[in-house]
């Protein structure tokens, strides 16, 4: 298996180069040159395996003999091993043909360890083959920073350098980051907003000689490997609730669009997948994409689901590449225009294809937190704010309600506590093993918002 990029002008690479690669060449993201099918004898035959049994299946034919098949299976195991229940991603029924996929039962509570626990290990692996290092730097606006950094603490080959906006991320979220105490983790305090990270990180990104002197990459959401471990929990809750032999609905809170895209390509691998709902919040630019057809973005709003507070959707130029039949000249002309315009508008004709799957819509503060009352009324139990806008919408948007609907919960309740309570009255009460997590000490360094301050500071902690 190949990789091409969405901009049809980088090199092909395989699975083990697009994994330390990141971003392609030519600004693109990487893409299996072709979709691997499991037809319906084959979905069958992964009903009931183990988890990491299940992942290893899903993955094998993306990753070929890039990593040994026995080498795969006992990094899924040994990841999945750390996690806190025993189905790895539980459904709960939240109604009739109504379920929620729990995913937030990772060391750090939130959707992203189900892909970063395992990249981070297919890291080091490729990496001590080749008998190399990497520098991975990323900016963080929560939940990636932390489960980044605890899917790669303590790992020989890898040093990890995460910026956050200093004081503007929640309390928890920082504390997930700076109380770990790793001699390969660097935490920094950027004085300045998540797009001043976001922009430190594209100024290092973009001195190609610094790039190669530190051997930087990275490991945000346009990472192919991530959306790729992504696949394997539609697998997983589609099985349960009847496909193949049933079709179903997703309902996903969507920021960046890699989490609902692992879901489109379930369905390109043969998952009978009839609809997919984008949950939005009050940064609506992916369900104003939906009612109009055109993508145009606006200033970030702070709301209650701050995961989600994103403008432009990086992986939905993943989609796009398939709408517009892989041709990446158009791809990069539309991403061109969205750069210096501030929007693009796909044809009718594409737009109508895109909605034969997909629905989007938004819920704003008030109505997140009605959902998470309602929800907690009508079952008992709490759910986030991301969670409570993805299951509100897909409820409202399912086009048949004998079709399964799986709604994706993407973070523990408890780590957003205040909205939680504001919604029920009740505090959602960190799991015991994160019980210490607000008295343990914190190490971080507040750096300018300066590319040259960096720059600096990366060389002299990851020493030669
Ligand atoms: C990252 C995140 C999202 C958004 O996922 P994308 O893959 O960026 O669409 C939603 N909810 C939570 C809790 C997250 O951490």
């Amino acid at each position: 298996m190949h990789y091409v990029s969405t901009r049809g002008q980088a090199p092909h690479l395989a699975f083990d180069d697009v994994l330390l690669t990141g971003l392609a060449r030519d600004g693109g993201l990487y893409v299996p040159e072709s979709w691997p099918r499991l037809d319906a004898d084959a979905q069958r035959s992964l009903r009931g395996l183990p988890y990491p049994a299940l992942a290893a299946r899903v993955m094998a034919p993306f990753v070929g003999d890039t990593v040994a098949e026995d080498d795969l299976k006992r990094i899924l195991e040994d990841a999945y091993a750390g996690f806190h229940h025993a189905a790895v991603a539980p459904l709960r029924q939240a109604g009739p043909e109504t379920w929620v996929m729990e995913l937030f039962h990772g060391p750090t509570l939130a959707f992203k360890d189900y892909a970063m626990q395992v990249v981070g290990r297919l890291f080091d692996h490729v990496l001590e083959r080749r008998n190399s290092r990497l520098t991975i730097v990323g900016a963080t606006s929560g939940d990636t920073g932390s489960s980044a950094i605890e899917a790669l603490r303590d790992r020989d080959n890898i040093d990890v350098v995460i910026l956050h906006p200093k004081g503007r991320v929640s309390p928890i979220q920082q504390r997930q980051m700076t109380t770990v105490q790793a001699a390969n983790v660097h935490n920094v305090a950027v004085d300045g907003t998540f797009d001043d990270c976001q922009a430190l990180v594209k100024a290092l990104f973009g001195d190609d000689a610094f790039r190669d002197e530190v051997n930087l990459s990275a490991v945000n959401s346009i990472n192919w490997a991530r959306i790729l471990v992504q696949i394997v929990y539609y697998f997983h809750a589609g099985l349960a609730v009847g496909a193949p032999d049933r079709g179903l609905a997703f309902s996903v809170p969507t920021g960046n669009f890699g989490n609902v895209f692992a879901g489109w390509a379930a369905r390109a691998m043969g998952l009978p997948v009839e609809q997919l709902v984008v949950g939005s919040n009050r940064n609506d630019i992916l369900t104003r994409f939906f009612e109009t057809g055109h993508m145009t973005t606006g200033p970030v709003q702070p709301t209650l689901s701050p995961s989600m507070d994103i403008q432009v959707s990086s992986n939905f130029e993943r989609l796009l590449f398939e709408l517009y039949a892989r041709d990446g000249a158009t791809v990069d002309r539309l991403l061109t225009t969205l750069r210096e315009h501030g929007g693009f508008a796909v044809d009718d004709a594409r737009w109508r294809a895109a909605l034969a799957l997909f629905d989007g819509d938004r819920r704003d503060d008030a109505a997140t937190r009605d959902a998470i009352t309602r929800h907690w009324r009508a079952t008992g139990e709490l759910l986030d704010p991301h969670s409570a806008i993805g299951l509100d919408v897909g409820t409202a948007r399912r086009r048949d309600p004998a079709t399964p609907l799986v709604s994706l919960a993407t973070a523990h309740p408890a780590k957003f506590p205040d909205a939680v309570e504001q919604a029920t009255g009740r505090h959602p009460a960190l799991p015991d093993r994160l019980a210490d997590l607000m008295t343990l000490e914190e190490t971080y360094a507040e750096l300018p918002v300066d590319a040259g301050v960096l720059k600096s500071f990366v060389r002299e902690r990851i020493g030669p």
